[in-house]
């Protein structure tokens, strides 16, 4: 053997050939520092001996970083896999699958973590000493009771250094090693029968790989489902993954499982320094993590044994990477499943269409659960309809009584808009002219906290001017609403009660949006303003009544999947109201109380909407019926994006005809950044076809002098067009 062919993190579909210099040994999977043009970089040997190796001259390995893989064949697998599927450069594959620290060919001690305990120093210090610093002081006396694991201390490396700094506390190794099962620290809810047909069913094909799709309606008790499959594969001494779509929910449900099992538990999520993150992929890598709960890069960890993994709001758009290597997490989860021989739970109170696809192909077995687990009411959906009403601050008279009402009892109320800032734009009064983005073809959004006009597609803020940038005229107004002005009109309308607003820009700092939910459980009377991030998995018992201020906008749109995700909105904020005691009421406004859409979920629920929904993609051959892909480009020259694709279409309409196109067309945001946009759609009923149609164009047309002038992706299964 004299030659290998390494995974190098760079933007290019091929592999790369070295040579093998005396005496040096590699094996796959392991960490290599090789030449590369002027530069040197570290990849990832991915096969021993190419038989049709790069005939020219090759450079030698410069050093081997490892002894052993850094990953076995199951994740070498699903890296193959995901870089032919999404037809994406291997070596940026492995990028979003390796920690930056390893990447960057920092040691992995095998099966090391480290501890912190107090020096002698430390032990001996007064309690005074550290009055001044709360948060050192904090820490200090948790170390007093026992020394820490550094996973137990996510989050605390400001103290941890400046304790360090001190030298009133230091680090010690410690040994990972597979975790040692442990009895549950509660007994099981006794299961109602719908749940548990599930957990037998799950636990019956303990052990192999199947597909399970729960659906069930918000507190039907998915997670006490959930909970029953993960104790036997704890028992059983392999580790368990859960999947989240968000950061913020991340915390939550380990505090909820945490309260069940007592062995290691650990979060994964794009927030953790890169630090935190080698600690977790070690943990994962020794087994000694039994339950990871993350997003969805966490499915690339390498765990020793996985024996479960579920994905929770599987739904949920953001399950999909939308820049550099575009993956659904679910889809690769699946796969994931699959090397693992593992069962897979995807749950959701509104599955994708997708999924119930999937299940109509039986290839998901279908696991409802169709009623609340606790006597608590569902709620009740109105309409409130806005035509020739009055509106106050974009609410009808009947919203605002409702208001006053729910809190007057002591409830909580919560309105959902699904634009933050205080407006979309500002107007000029005299002459109309609008503020928008120089950069982009969109409105510049008026924030007035921090007067600043912010544009949200590409970022870019500038102060807000104090004149017309047409006539000159200093009489600049806010035209419709955001979440900062709703809650400053509802603290107007209402001064009585606090408002709250939970968005992006309200939970930006870190620990504020902790400190925003803590606030809403401590159940006093409020009012709750906020975006769709309301919408994600928080339980929040005192809302009584949820607004939905704002119907129309998503009613009407270009995106075949805007119904579908306007009727999981609806049922997921739906689901967020009477979750205690109290029976809940969703109020709608809406200039269209008679539409379809709305009638439908209303009447029959997210099921049924879902069933005709999947009808209607198949009589206009949408997916899932059909397999979609999607080139995206951006060039300061309008035209060279159009000929690029252009191209394409034409290699595709004389060489691909299983595979219909649209386009090239503007999305509808046909400038953004400065740079004008194009794209592409490819559909095929076949995905063989479609696979082969995409390796067909990526050769003839990804190369040319064109290509490099522009910027292009490839997005396979797109979401959003
Ligand atoms: P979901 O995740 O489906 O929204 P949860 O798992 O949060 O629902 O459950 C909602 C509530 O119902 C929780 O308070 C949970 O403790 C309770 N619950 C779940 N299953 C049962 C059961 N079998 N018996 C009694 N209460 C249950
Ligand atoms: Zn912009
Ligand atoms: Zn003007």
């Amino acid at each position: 053997m004299n030659r290998v062919r390494v995974a190098l993190p760079v933007p290019l579909h091929q592999h790369f050939d070295y040579l093998l210099p005396e005496g040096m040994q590699v094996q796959v999977g392991v960490r290599v520092r090789v030449p590369f043009g002027k530069r040197e970089l570290i990849g990832i040997v991915w096969q021993l001996d190419p038989e049709n190796a790069h005939p020219d001259k090759l450079k030698a390995l410069l050093e081997v970083l490892d002894q052993t893989p850094l990953f076995g064949n199951e994740i070498k697998q699903l890296l193959s896999f995901a870089a032919d599927y999404y037809h994406h450069p291997l070596g940026e594959v492995l990028v979003s699958a390796l920690p930056a620290l390893l990447r960057e060919g920092k040691a992995v001690l095998a099966g090391h973590g480290r501890l912190l305990q107090l020096t002698p120093l430390g032990s001996s210090l007064k309690t005074d000493a550290l009055q001044r610093a709360p948060r050192q002081l904090a820490l200090w006396q948790r170390l007093q009771q026992a020394a820490c694991r550094e996973d137990e201390l996510v989050g605390e490396s400001p103290q941890i250094k400046a304790l360090l700094e001190k030298d009133l506390v230091a680090w010690q190794a410690i040994e990972f090693s597979p975790f040692v099962p442990q009895p549950d620290r509660q007994t099981p809810l006794q299961l109602n029968p719908a749940q548990a047909l599930a957990v037998s069913a799950i636990n019956q094909s303990a052990g192999s790989f199947s597909r399970f799709l729960l659906e069930g309606v918000t507190g039907s008790g998915k997670t006490e489902v959930y909970l029953q499959c993960i104790s036997p594969v704890l028992q059983r001494g392999q580790q368990v993954l859960v999947l989240v779509p968000e950061i913020g929910l991340t915390p939550q449900t380990l505090a909820r499982f945490a309260k069940r099992f007592a062995v290691p538990l650990q979060i994964w999520h794009s927030n953790m320094t890169d630090q935190e993150r080698l600690l977790a992929w070690q943990r994962s890598q020794s087994g000694d993590a039994a339950i990871t709960i993350g997003t969805r890069s966490a499915l690339f960890l390498p765990f020793l044994q996985l024996g479960l993994l579920i994905i929770d709001e599987e739904h949920d758009a953001s399950l999909k990477q939308q820049e550099g290597f575009r993956y659904h997490a679910r889809d690769l989860a699946v796969k994931r499943a699959a090397l693992a021989s593992c069962p897979i739970v995807l749950g959701s109170a509104t599955p994708s269409l997708e999924s119930l696809y999937n299940v109509q192909q039986g290839k998901f077995a279908h696991l409802p659960l169709p009623e609340r687990a606790t006597s608590q009411k569902v709620p009740k959906i109105e309409l409130m309809d806005l035509k020739q009403q009055v509106l106050k601050h974009g609410l009808a008279d009947g919203t605002l009584v409702q208001i006053k009402q729910r809190l007057q009892r002591g409830e909580q109320v919560m309105l959902f808009l699904n634009r933050r800032g205080f407006a979309p734009a500002l107007i000029c009064h005299e002459c109309g002219w609008l503020t928008e983005c120089q950069r982009c073809a969109a409105f510049t959004t008026f924030h007035k906290q921090s007067r600043q006009l912010v544009c949200h597609h590409c970022g870019a803020s500038r102060p807000v001017p104090h004149q017309c940038g047409h006539c000159g005229s200093t009489q600049l107004a806010p035209v419709g609403q955001g979440t900062e002005q709703l809650e400053e009109q509802l603290q107007q309308l209402i001064p009585d009660f606090p408002v709250i607003r939970l968005d992006r820009d309200s939970t930006r700092r870190k620990g504020s949006l902790e400190a925003l939910l803590e606030e809403i459980n401590q159940g006093q009377p409020a009012i709750i303003v906020g975006t769709q991030m309301l919408a994600k998995g928080h339980h929040f018992p005192k809302v009584s009544l949820v607004v939905i201020v704002d119907v129309d906008s998503a009613l009407y749109s270009s995106d075949f999947r805007a119904s579908e995700q306007l009727a999981q909105l609806l049922t997921q904020v739906a689901g967020r109201a009477g979750r205690g005691d109290i029976a809940g009421t969703v109020l709608l406004q809406t200039h269209y109380p008679g539409h379809p859409l709305l009638q439908d979920v209303i009447q029959n629920g997210y099921s049924s909407f879902a069933r005709s929904a999947l009808l209607e993609r198949q009589q206009t051959r949408l997916p899932p019926y059909q397999h979609l892909a999607l080139f995206r480009t951006e060039s300061f020259d309008s035209n060279d994006g159009l000929l690029f694709l252009t191209g394409m279409q034409q290699l595709i309409a004389t060489e691909c005809p299983q595979v219909q196109y649209l386009g090239p067309l503007k999305p509808p945001l046909e400038r953004k950044a400065g740079k004008f946009r194009w794209q592409l759609q490819l559909f095929c009923r076949d995905r063989r076809q479609l696979h082969l149609a995409l390796d067909l164009v990526l050769s003839q047309c990804c190369s040319t002098t064109l290509s490099r002038k522009i910027k292009w992706q490839l997005d396979v299964d797109a979401l959003d067009l």
